[in-house]
């Protein structure tokens, strides 16, 4: 089945007009096969101005969220402007959220459908494109995003920020944050000795918490962990952690270069030994699984988060030999627990292969499969490569997801 090639998204988002609403443009550059109808995704209170290829498309209505388009074979451009509401807390798209000291912030849940409601895209895990990203913001308000920071050019009364545009990522792990202060930041190293920039955010009075619950090591340890046992680098330039209010349903996102969390996961007084370092390790993960590779179709999504918990945790094993994850007691108390059940199979094979052979192979998958899509298949000839064992029919028979829970 032919699909749409994305070439790449410039994405410029207004957060100047008031507490309501916001404005962005997308230009979006696309490559059609004959045959092919592409309809883009945008939830917007209200269409400004859309154009495809020069010609505006009249009385652009999106349609349930999709917006038809009449492409043409071969390179097409996509120019969308519109505004868009924000989210209510525990929604997805644009949040803005005031803290208990009265300070606003902004706040970007692009998963689970939210990239639509913040910029129109090709919303599919599978369709990847460099992003570069423009943010105009209240002058007062430090903007973050996926990748570092380009430019910040002021105003009287707003700011202008660019970034850098990112490596190939989905809409769905587009990440941004505006108006938190800078807490602590970290001089991280890869595993080569090269330096990672790790800087933590908040608002006040949770960015004051941060020094004494956050520490270098939290961030140092899985992140070595992982290049040493994968043998596949950290694939972005610096990395984030904003601690957000009302942040949820979930507990954390982690998406390439940001992690976004709620900011109570910095109270340590009401959780169990572990709980934040797993936090952590769990959403660095994910800059490999779900950043550098996606598991293709749908219905093999799960093994995203299989495979991060089961590479988080033999992390939290490696650098906290007295707390044993796998065991039922001490899982029940981490944050990732939910996923456990499908991390089990990655567990069982290490008895079959040694866990090298299991890492060595996830590795092999990240290297000849950076920034695409990868299927249950890859994964086998991954293991193949790395253990000698023919482990298709394993694959086939083992890795399936875990029931859910009865009520
Ligand atoms: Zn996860």
């Amino acid at each position: 089945m032919p699909t749409l090639q994305i070439a790449s998204y410039d994405v410029a988002i207004d957060l100047t007009g008031g507490p309501g609403t916001f404005w962005s443009r997308t230009e979006v550059h696309f490559a059609c096969e004959p045959g092919m109808s592409a309809a883009a995704d945008v939830l917007a209170r209200n269409i400004g101005h859309a154009a495809l290829n020069g010609a505006d498309l009249q009385g652009a209505a999106a349609t349930d969220g999709g917006l038809q388009l009449d492409t043409v074979v071969g390179d097409n451009t996509l120019i969308v402007e519109a505004e868009f509401a924000y989210a209510r807390p525990g929604g997805v798209g644009l949040i803005r959220e005031t803290g208990s000291e009265g300070c606003a912030c902004v706040y970007s849940k692009a998963n689970r459908g939210g990239a639509p409601r913040i910029f129109c895209c090709f919303d599919q895990p599978d369709l990847r494109a460099p992003f570069t990203l423009s943010v105009r913001a209240p002058i007062e308000w430090p903007c973050l995003a996926n990748a570092p920071v380009a430019a910040r050019n002021c105003g009287k009364t707003t700011a202008l920020w660019t970034f850098a545009t990112t490596r190939p990522i989905a809409p769905y792990v587009f990440s941004m944050c505006a108006g938190l202060s800078a807490g602590p930041r970290y001089a991280c190293r890869h595993r080569d000795g090269s330096p990672l920039a790790v800087t933590a955010h908040a608002l006040p009075p949770a960015v004051g918490l941060l020094d004494a619950a956050l520490s270098a090591e939290l961030f140092q340890q899985p992140l070595q962990y992982y290049e040493h046992t994968l043998g596949a680098r950290y694939p972005d330039d610096k990395y984030d952690v904003a601690f957000l209010p009302q942040y949820g349903p979930g507990l954390a996102f982690g998406a390439p270069g940001l992690l976004t969390t709620r900011d109570e996961v910095v109270n340590l007084t009401d959780k169990p030994e572990a709980y934040l370092a797993i936090v952590i390790a769990h959403e660095l993960a994910h800059a490999w699984f779900g950043g550098l590779i996606e598991f293709q179709p749908p219905e093999n999504e799960w093994l995203q988060e299989a495979i991060t918990t089961y590479v988080s945790r033999s992390a939290l094993e490696a650098h906290h030999p007295h707390i044993n994850p796998w065991s039922a007691q001490a899982s029940q108390t981490l944050p990732d627990h939910a996923y456990a059940k499908n991390a089990a199979p990655l567990k069982r094979l290490e008895t079959l292969i040694g866990r090298q052979a299991v890492m060595h192979g996830i590795g092999e998958l990240l290297r000849h499969h950076a920034n695409r899509a990868v299927t249950k298949d890859d994964l086998a000839h991954s293991w193949f490569l790395a253990s000698g064992q023919d482990l298709r029919e394993w694959t086939t028979n083992q890795l399936i997801p875990a029931p859910p829970d009865e009520a």
